[in-house]
């Protein structure tokens, strides 16, 4: 069945007003609504109307349509455009209710007994560096909704079960009439009996009375992978609260918090810390010890080092959360000007600098040298 033109389907003009549209709109609307009648092509002429108006409506739905009209291939007006399925009488529910006023939001029919999926948890869990470059196993307690284990979650007292509620027949929703500058309409609420589930229970189970979930502290084990950083998250499957009618627990989110360490700091899989050595090291060279995540390494100070310089230690930094190897570690060496001397230690680095001359030596400072000469001529 090919599309009725939009305009015709309101039975306005192509230059009909914004406000002329919405009137026809509403007459028509009123006309065909499916609770008012009963035609058996009610439904589908209510379905063409809403539709029609849904994109003249809208300015910018209206200029698509005047241009390509029905024939556009991108057509898809965020799931309600040109042709696409309603799913249902939900749709025409959400608009009327909308556009008349009533009811609001989360009228749109569903089965009160579908198996929902649980809510979803987030945990928030501070650890140290250490914990975050190795992982471990942690046990962490978590308030969260649970099956009532007494009446597996009917909400029924043991030996009982519930009932379909007299109210609604099931439906957890009853039809409301409603006189209304339109005429008669008739709404749908949430039934007031049975709260919507569609059902009643007469005894009630007095572990979780009747709601047939509990709330708990339950323990939970979590394996910190190695190599986990600061505000990455890990999620556990089904860990989350239980699901409602039989459906799927959410899940549990653990977001990371990984506390500083005072020498190390990290980025991404590498581990950056400086170390202090004396001038004397850095000018003779020397063998020094290093902390790293994984104990002591040896690191060679060739000599003639310059503060600032930069050393690898080869995979001594965090393995990849991914398992993809594992980072290195940057030591930065800076040298430390001494700033108590004996009068021995006095002595001798003035006999150091006669020898050595005002200069510093090496090819490096040599050139900074000589620029910093030059700053003073005013070259
Ligand atoms: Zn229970
Ligand atoms: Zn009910």
């Amino acid at each position: 069945m090919s599309k009725r033109d939009y305009y015709e389907v309101l039975g306005v003009s192509k230059s009909a007003s914004k406000d002329e549209i919405k009137k026809a709109y509403r007459k028509l609307s009123k006309k065909y609504h499916p609770d008012i009648n009963k035609e058996p092509d009610a439904a589908e002429k209510f379905k063409e109307i809403a539709e029609a108006y849904e994109v003249l409506s809208d300015d910018q739905k209206k200029a698509h349509y005047d241009q390509f009209g029905h024939t556009d291939p991108n057509q898809g007006f965020g799931g309600f455009g040109g042709g696409s399925d309603f799913g249902g009488f939900g749709g025409f529910e959400d608009i009327f209710n909308t556009f008349f006023g009533g009811g609001g939001g989360g009228s749109r029919r569903r089965d009160p007994n579908a198996p929902r999926q649980g809510a979803d948890l987030q945990y928030n869990m501070t650890i140290s560096f250490e914990e975050a470059a190795f992982g471990k196993e942690a046990e962490i307690e978590i308030p969260r909704e649970e099956t009532c284990s007494t009446c597996h979650g009917s909400g029924a007292k043991p030996g009982t079960k519930p009932e379909t509620c007299r109210h609604c027949n099931g439906s957890g929703q009853v039809s409301v009439e409603q006189n209304t500058p339109f005429g008669r309409i008739v709404n749908r609420r949430t039934c007031h009996n049975c709260n919507g589930t569609g059902k009643e229970i007469k005894q009630k189970c007095s572990t979780c009375g009747g709601s047939g979930r509990i709330k708990k502290r339950s323990k939970i084990q979590v394996k910190i992978p190695a190599g986990i950083d600061d505000g990455q998250q890990l999620r556990m499957s089904g860990k989350g609260e239980a699901g409602i009618n039989g459906g799927p627990a959410g899940d549990l989110y653990i977001v990371f918090h990984v506390r500083p360490h005072e020498f190390f700091q990290r980025m991404d899989d590498d581990i950056y810390c400086e170390t202090p050595i004396t001038f004397v090291q850095a000018a003779l060279g020397d063998e020094i010890e290093v902390p790293t995540l994984h104990g002591k390494v040896k690191l060679k100070i060739p000599a003639g080092t310059q503060t600032g310089k930069k050393f690898r230690l080869k995979e001594k930094g965090v393995p990849n959360v991914r398992g993809f190897g594992i980072g290195d570690q940057y030591v930065t060496v800076q040298i430390v000007t001494p700033t108590k001397l004996s009068d021995k230690q006095k002595q001798l680095l003035k006999e150091f600098a006669e020898l050595s001359g005002s200069a510093p030596m090496g090819e490096h400072e040599e050139t900074l040298f000589s620029k910093f000469k030059r700053a003073f001529k005013g070259e």
